[in-house]
């Protein structure tokens, strides 16, 4: 049945979507919403993070950066103390080392002091460990030189490790020649509270780097990147623009991270926080994956399902339904009602009228094939019979000819054939007129076929007043028989023939018959009988004579 349907023309077939697609795209206009709004929401929720990290970050640095200021403060303001005293704490080294000792214990904020001479070498210091020593190749110590201000820089690199972060300027002699340098250390609290305040989250970054892109310090504080200078990074030029604010830009490290900077008051160094993209995104971009996942997964079964629940209760019913009406047109032996009864059991409440337009469409179909067989039954049986007699016409007569010919030669097989005609019924005619004669045709007729009656023989009128017997399976002997009953059981009937001396009416015949060979044909075989009937004329009618030998074609 399916293949009725798939036998349609290819333009049946293009035309219009399938229903299957149809409710298909009906089940993705309601879920793209669904799905589409969990999507919009967490990507929502993605940018809501983002927003988040940034406001913290920002906190974060505007905060340390606060609280790093009053560090600041106080090192600035033990910078100036110390500056006043430079000329004596010079001279007497023992009161120099004894002040820095006390002083550093006392000041919040500061973590150690430390006096050195212009040429890098530390006369006295907070720790003693470090006196003596030679900072003579620190950059700090030059670029303190080189200015009249305080400047900012890390001592984390140097051998000791005397700070991470510190303040030093120079001191000069009325004339401005440097005669010390004093080194303030910054203690760098903050940077720990930070970091437990981020929660030492993996991804957290927190840098001070200086006016020139040198990285003061770093947290965490792994690879090579303390003391380095970064002036060219995108980090460093993105934070030097503004005081404070937020940037996406790759970190010193390469990693790109979401980035809040803040500028330490009075200095041109700022603190750098800054967290990576996948730790803030990471498990968000995750859930996004696993509900598109999940979205399109269901998605999937649910059009699966569709497809195969619109093929069972929509399609399949619909190629019955074509397939009843297909076998409804192909009818069962004129009856186009019989399959009715399928047509009404496809099951859809909506093929209800389809089904009965067919059924009446088949109960009308039924009727007029019927009235159409009776009326073609007619015009076969008025094509292939006499209108006289009523007995098979001349063509039907030619048409069994050609047909018993072609078996007899293949079943090697007698095939005879009898001529005959009215003796004279123009006489008879003139003498009880043409309706008389009809009558006489019409017994004569009648009483040839009931001398065939029960055999296979075809009797038919030839034309006018002569008739034709085919006898498949007679020789000459059989056929003349039959030729023979016929003559007498038409001299029997009685028919009076005012014309003639007998005073009866009278049949002649003749009789040819044959095993058709090579260099035979119908034709040969019936101009033989009709030889034959010639003769029986000839003779004085009323008789039969046969043929002997074969005939002539
Ligand atoms: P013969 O014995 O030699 O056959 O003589 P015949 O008179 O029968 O032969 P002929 O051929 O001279 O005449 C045949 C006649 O048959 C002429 C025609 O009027 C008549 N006839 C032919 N068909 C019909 C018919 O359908 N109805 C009637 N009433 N007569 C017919
Ligand atoms: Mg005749
Ligand atoms: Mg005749």
């Amino acid at each position: 049945m399916a293949d009725q349907i798939e036998a349609h023309p290819p333009q049946a077939r293009r035309r219009g979507s399938s229903i299957r697609v149809r409710l298909m795209l009906l089940i993705l206009l309601v879920t793209i919403p669904v799905s589409g709004e969990r999507l919009v929401s967490l990507f929502n929720q993605r940018a809501e993070r983002i927003a988040d990290t940034e406001d913290t970050l920002h906190n974060i640095a505007v905060r340390a950066a606060l609280a790093q200021q009053e560090a600041f403060a106080s090192a600035t303001a033990m910078l100036e103390v110390l500056s006043r005293e430079a000329a004596l704490l010079l001279r007497e080294p023992a009161v120099c080392q004894r002040l820095t000792e006390r002083l550093n214990g006392e000041v919040a904020g500061i973590q150690g002091l430390y006096f050195s001479t212009p040429e890098g070498r530390i006369l006295c210091a907070s720790s003693r460990s470090v006196v003596g020593m030679d900072i003579s190749d620190k950059t700090y110590l030059a670029r303190a030189l080189a200015s009249n201000q305080p400047v900012l820089s890390d001592l984390a690199r140097g051998p000791s490790a005397l700070a991470p972060l510190v303040l030093s300027k120079a001191e000069r002699s009325d004339n401005g020649e440097p005669v010390a340098v004093v080194i303030v250390g910054l203690d760098l609290q903050w940077l720990s509270r930070i970091a437990a305040e981020t929660g030492a989250a993996a991804g957290v970054t927190v840098d001070v780097i200086d006016a020139q892109g040198t990285v003061l310090v770093r947290y965490p504080n792994n690879g090579d990147i303390v003391g380095r200078n970064f002036a060219g990074a995108p980090l460093v030029q993105a934070t030097a623009e503004r005081d404070e604010g937020n940037v996406h830009v790759p970190g010193l490290d390469g990693v790109l991270r979401y980035v809040a900077f803040a500028r330490f008051a009075g200095t041109d160094a700022r603190l750098v926080v800054g967290m990576d993209d996948a730790s803030i995104l990471d498990p968000i971009d995750r859930e996004i994956l696993s509900s598109i996942v999940l979205h399109l997964s269901v998605l999937a079964v649910v059009l699966l399902v569709t497809w195969y629940v619109a093929d069972r209760l929509v399609v399949q019913p619909i190629r019955r339904l074509a397939a009843d009406i297909s076998a409804l047109g192909e009818g069962d032996g004129g009856n186009y009602g019989l399959k009715l009864d399928a047509l009404a059991d496809v099951g859809v409440q909506e093929f209800a009228p389809l089904v009965k337009a067919f059924s009446d469409l088949g109960l009308r179909l039924t009727e007029r094939t019927s009235a159409l067989q009776t009326l073609n039954g007619r015009l076969a049986a008025l094509a292939s019979t006499d209108g006289l007699t009523g007995l098979a016409n001349r063509r039907t007569f030619d048409v069994q000819l050609s047909e018993d010919w072609v078996r007899s030669r293949d079943d090697a097989r007698p095939l005879g054939v009898i001529m005959i005609d009215v003796d004279s019924f123009k006489l008879y005619n003139d003498a009880l007129g043409h309706l008389a004669g009809d009558d006489a045709l019409r017994a004569v007729a009648r009483i040839m076929l009931a001398a065939v009656a029960g055999t296979p023989y075809l009797v038919a009128r030839y034309g006018g007043e002569e008739f034709v017997v085919l006898l498949p399976g007679a020789d000459l002997e059989a056929a003349r028989e039959v030729a023979e009953d016929i003559r007498r059981l038409v001299m029997s009937l009685g028919i009076v023939h005012p014309g003639v001396a007998i005073r009866r009416l009278t049949v002649s015949a003749g009789v040819a018959s044959t095993v058709p060979g090579n260099g035979q044909s119908p034709d040969g075989l019936l101009a033989a009988a009709d030889l034959a009937l010639y003769e029986a004329k000839g003779k004085g009618r009323n008789l039969v004579m046969t043929h002997v030998g074969p005939p002539a074609h």
